[in-house]
């Protein structure tokens, strides 16, 4: 069984694959796809313990982290997160931010 760490999760953006990367922005820190400004893609990082909490929790029921699928949805926020990829150490999801994926170029 995987253990839950810190750096359990491993996201990557839901609209073009690339790693999300962890920016500073004038309204402190979030995810942004290191693609930018190619991709608008971004991710409040103080979402990123209640995922891990999410994540592991779905792990502890079903064995696996597969089939994860979490609709967030805090005020403007509006993000999907999917498991693509999982391995005894760490799990990589996608995160896409539905508002932010329109304004790809
Ligand atoms: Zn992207």
């Amino acid at each position: 069984m995987a253990k839950k760490s810190w750096d359990y999760l491993n996201l990557v953006c839901g609209n073009c694959g690339s790693p999300l990367t962890i920016q500073k922005g004038e309204w402190g820190t979030f995810y942004a796809c290191s693609e930018y400004p190619k991709c608008y893609n971004r991710f409040t990082t103080n979402l990123y313990e209640l995922l891990l909490d999410k994540v592991y929790d779905h792990v502890l029921k079903h064995g696996h982290a597969k089939n994860f699928k979490w609709n967030v949805r805090r005020s403007r926020l509006h993000a999907v997160v999917q498991t693509v990829k999982e391995t005894d150490q760490q799990v990589t999801l996608s995160v896409l931010n539905v508002a932010f994926a329109k304004k790809r170029a």
